[in-house]
């Protein structure tokens, strides 16, 4: 009603030409409009509306006086800040339909997603277009605006752009169904929030023609308002009228409904243009220093409502101007209580607009600050996103990297440690993502230097499941590598060092035990080296006493041969141990009952503990058949523990030799043999020593007993050899119980001809079969060839001697010898070599051949069997066994064996 007042009829029909900035659409529904419903005609307007399209420049076309009217943006201010004299007149839109309209398969998720990447906009929508992507952060170098060539969306759904300039009414019904692969971007979301279309005109059409440009400000704004209520009056208008780009009925509906929204006339006048947007608009072009920030709009904005002048005829219309001016309160009231509810809808949008941002702020902040490389690589590789992290470790910046491929940037050809192809490992990672999801490889950094990253890769993926590009999120592991490195340097290092010290000790070890075997062969030796002139001494003490001595003689001899026998036991001792220990001790294999030993241990030792009043029993096994052993061993350790238990028991006691069979197989028995006595007893703490060499129980009975400390260690190790062990369980003053076990095989049956059981029986035996068979001894050294002589000579056996192997050959090829007695070392020809000689004589091959030798070693007895030798005696010679000896060879010969 009051701007039915302001309007100033115009008489006649003017001619009007306004000039539309695109094609005919919806956008322009208001001149439609306004044609069609005679409101242009009832102004007195004959309007021609002219279709914009590329190439055409409607400032240009309104300024230079083609056109009076146009349509245009908010940029015109630009336009008049330039000096152009452009106006605006009314706004046909309140806010800007001019949006981005992105494609996220791109990758854009965001306007910061469009840094560095290209942007097509017209001539329409740059500056705008500029000013949002400004507004939204981006550094000017970072934005990349090229022209646009393609009014479709072929260029963004190709790639070729990023985003496009669209127009919010137009574009976004292209994309319905489809809405999710695309993203729209509103300079609104960055605060800049400019005029839609504007009309505008000429200051001098203004000046001209003032009452024609009211005129057609009203009429087009009815047209306006029309239009809008009005949207499928007017499709059909266009559809019929102005279809120039072929439009769909769908499309051209969709448009109004968008730019009814755009227009909010519920909520402000059609047309209306606020100083304060305005100030808005200018504040947006001054930032990009299109304008000076002090902009005077001054007459830029048409005032629809000019000061009039007072006409007289105008007085009278006062009255009804009053009264019309309660209803403008109202509609003053009714406008504030609108702008109220925009400023409202304003802040809400400001403040929903601001979380909007905090929040992505937070989610880049976020990404950014992550202690985590974070990249996104297109299909064929392209980076299109690289984090802070990843700047500080590689030294790209992102706008250095992005939109270059990984290759050749941060993907080395070549692992430097492995020689890995990594060009072929990341393409097979982007062919088959799931290949890659982790990984740990070489990358390299701008300067060159080479890092290590563990990787997980993350396929990203289109909603139609394409592959739309890799997440990578890495760590820096280069650290750990180096120490992991270093670790295995310093782990071979130490295994060096650890197999040199292993040699070393081996070595220290090689040397201690053959010094010990060293310590043992003299020990061995020197023992032998006393035993030949104690043979000597023993075997001299024997003959003298036989050749006849008095009384007073007799007693000392029996000193003498008692303090020999004693050195020779301590001698022998010595000797069996250092063998043992030098590893020269060899556990013969022959025939051995079992019993039988028990037996002999048990007579030797029987005149000994009847003398002090012993009991001494056997409690052996029954039935053991006949083992393979060595005997001579078995007693050995057998009368060790026997000599003891004598020693150490008292009179009135009792000592017992027991055999038991532990463990029977089929090839071998483990034997026990075990001597209890009711002697002295060990006192528990020196159970454990008594059987290390040189150990006794207590010092004190060393000097009580006597004794070397060597016969339990002797025993042990005798045992250990025959496959057994040995201990002991005692109670002092009770008594103690010495074991030892022996593995024996189980062999043919053997035969066992052992030696007569002494000496007399041996001499008798001779005696009785032997009498006048002559005897070989074969000696170098000449007292103990006439020891061996005289105790032979008185046997009526007949002796010859010969000094050396030769003669001993020699001797042989002239008489019988029913036995050769052979020493081993001799000068000329040794005992081995004699031996082998006399075997090749004609008819010698099965004379019994003895060893006497000093060379206890089994080495040498068996060197003495290899040469065809068939026992062995140990020097010195025992008077006695030399006898039993004689008469055990002889009575083989003699019997065939
Ligand atoms: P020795 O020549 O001193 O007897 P042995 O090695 O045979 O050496 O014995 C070591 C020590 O063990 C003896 O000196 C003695 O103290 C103790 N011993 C051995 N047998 C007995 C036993 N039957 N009763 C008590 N003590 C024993």
């Amino acid at each position: 009603m009051l701007t039915t007042l302001v309007w100033v009829p115009v008489r006649a029909a003017e001619p009007v030409v306004v000039q539309l900035n695109w094609k005919h659409q919806f956008e322009f529904a208001a001149f439609y409009a306004a044609e069609r419903q005679g409101y242009y005609r009832d102004a007195g307007l004959d309007v021609r509306i002219v279709e914009g399209g590329p190439g055409i420049n409607v400032v240009n076309e309104v300024v230079e006086g083609r056109a009076d009217f146009g349509v245009g943006t908010s940029s015109l201010v630009v336009d008049r800040a330039r000096g152009l004299p452009v106006v605006a007149v009314a706004t046909l839109l309140q806010h800007s339909p001019v949006a981005l309209l992105a494609s996220r398969s791109q990758g854009v998720r965001s306007v910061h997603d469009l840094a560095g990447r290209p942007v097509s906009v017209d001539p329409h929508t740059r500056d705008e277009i500029e000013a949002f992507l400004l507004a939204s952060g981006l550094p000017p170098s970072q934005i990349k605006l090229v022209g646009q060539v393609d009014w479709t969306l072929a260029a963004l759904e190709s790639g070729k752009v990023a985003a496009k300039a669209v127009y919010r009414s137009n574009e976004p019904f292209l994309i319905r169904g489809r809405e999710h692969q695309f993203l729209l971007l509103t300079p609104q979301s960055a605060g800049i929030d400019l005029f839609g279309n504007m009309l505008f005109t000429s200051r001098a059409v203004l000046a001209a023609r003032p009452n024609v440009v009211a005129a057609f400000r009203e009429a087009t704004l009815r047209g306006l308002v029309y239009a809008l209520s009005n949207p499928e009056v007017v499709t059909d208008l266009i559809l019929d009228r102005y279809n120039t780009q072929g439009k769909s009925r769908d499309h051209l509906l969709f448009e109004a409904a968008q730019l009814r929204e755009l227009t909010s006339l519920d909520i402000v006048e059609a047309g209306y243009m606020s100083q304060g947007r305005w100030r808005h608009v200018v504040d947006v072009y001054a930032r990009r220093g299109k304008l000076p920030a002090d902009f005077e709009l001054g007459d830029f904005v048409y005032d629809p409502q000019p000061a009039t002048r007072v006409e007289p005829w105008l007085v009278v219309s006062l009255v009804v101007l009053l009264l019309a001016l309660l209803v403008a309160l109202r509609v003053v009231a009714k406008v504030r209580a609108l702008n109220r509810a925009l400023t409202a809808e304003v802040r809400d949008r400001t403040l929903a607009e601001e979380a909007l941002q905090t929040r992505e702020a937070q989610y880049r902040e976020l990404v950014e600050n992550a202690n985590a490389l974070i990249l996104r690589l297109s299909p064929e590789g392209t980076v299109t996103y690289f984090n802070e992290c990843a700047e500080r470790l590689f030294g790209y910046s992102a706008p250095e990297i992005v939109g270059h491929s990984v290759f050749g940037t941060i993907v080395p050809a070549v692992e430097s440690g492995s020689g890995r192809d990594l060009g072929e490992m990341m393409r097979n990672i982007l062919a088959d993502p799931a290949s890659g999801e982790h990984n740990e490889n070489e990358n390299i950094t701008r300067d060159g230097r080479r890092v290590f990253v563990r990787w997980s890769n993350q396929a990203i993926r289109r909603l139609d499941g394409s592959f739309a590009g890799l997440l990578c999120i890495g760590q820096d592991v280069t650290a750990r590598r180096a120490m992991e490195q270093e670790l295995a340097a310093n782990r071979s290092r130490l295994e060096v060092q650890v197999a040199q010290r292993t040699a070393e000790l081996a070595h220290a070890k090689e040397a201690a035990e053959s010094a010990n075997r060293a310590k043992s062969a003299f020990l061995a030796n020197i023992s032998h080296e006393i035993r030949t002139p104690l043979n000597a001494v023993i075997g001299m003490t024997h003959l003298m006493r036989r050749s006849g001595v008095s009384d007073d003689q007799a007693v000392r001899l029996d000193k003498i041969e008692t303090a020999g026998q004693h050195l020779l036991e301590i001698l022998n001792a010595v000797l069996d141990l250092s063998k043992i220990e030098a590893g020269k001790l060899g556990i013969e294999r022959t025939g051995v009952m079992v019993n039988a030993v028990v037996h002999n241990v048990v007579a030797m030792l029987h005149d000994r503990a009847v003398a002090k009043g012993l009991v001494i029993t056997e409690e052996v096994q029954p039935g053991l058949a006949p083992l393979l052993g060595d005997p001579t061993r078995l007693q050995q350790a057998l009368l060790n523990f026997g000599s003891n238990a004598v020693k150490f028991t008292g009179e009135g006691g009792r000592v017992c030799f027991r055999t038991r069979v532990l463990e029977d197989s089929p090839t071998d028995q483990l034997v026990r043999f075990e001597v209890e006595d009711t002697g002295i007893g060990i006192a528990a703490d020196k159970l454990g020593q008594i059987f290390s060499a040189f150990e006794q129980a207590d010092s004190s009975t060393t000097r009580e007993y006597g004794g070397t400390g060597l016969g339990l260690a002797i025993t042990r190790r005798l045992a250990h050899l025959m496959g057994g062990s040995a201990g002991v369980s005692s109670e002092p003053g009770v008594g103690s119980t010495f074991w030892f076990t022996a593995r024996l095989a189980k062999g043919e049956d053997m035969p066992i001809t052992g030696l007569p059981p002494d000496a007399d029986e041996a001499e008798s035996l001779i005696g009785e079969r032997f009498v006048g068979l002559r005897v070989l001894v074969v000696e170098d050294d000449e007292i103990n060839r006439e020891i061996a002589v005289e105790m032979l000579a008185e046997t009526g056996l007949l002796i010859d001697t010969a000094e050396d192997g030769q003669v001993a050959v020699e001797c042989v090829r002239e008489a019988d010898y029913a036995l050769i007695l052979m020493d081993m070392q001799m000068p000329r020809m040794d005992g081995l070599q004699a031996t082998r000689e006399i075997r090749a004589l004609p008819g010698m091959a099965a004379t019994p051949i003895v060893a006497m030798t000093a060379n206890a070693f089994a080495e040498d007895r068996a060197r003495c069997f290899e040469a065809g030798m068939n026992d062995f005696i140990p020097k010195p010679v025992e008077p006695d066994l030399l006898l039993r000896v004689v008469v055990k060879w002889l009575e083989r010969h003699a019997g065939g064996v």
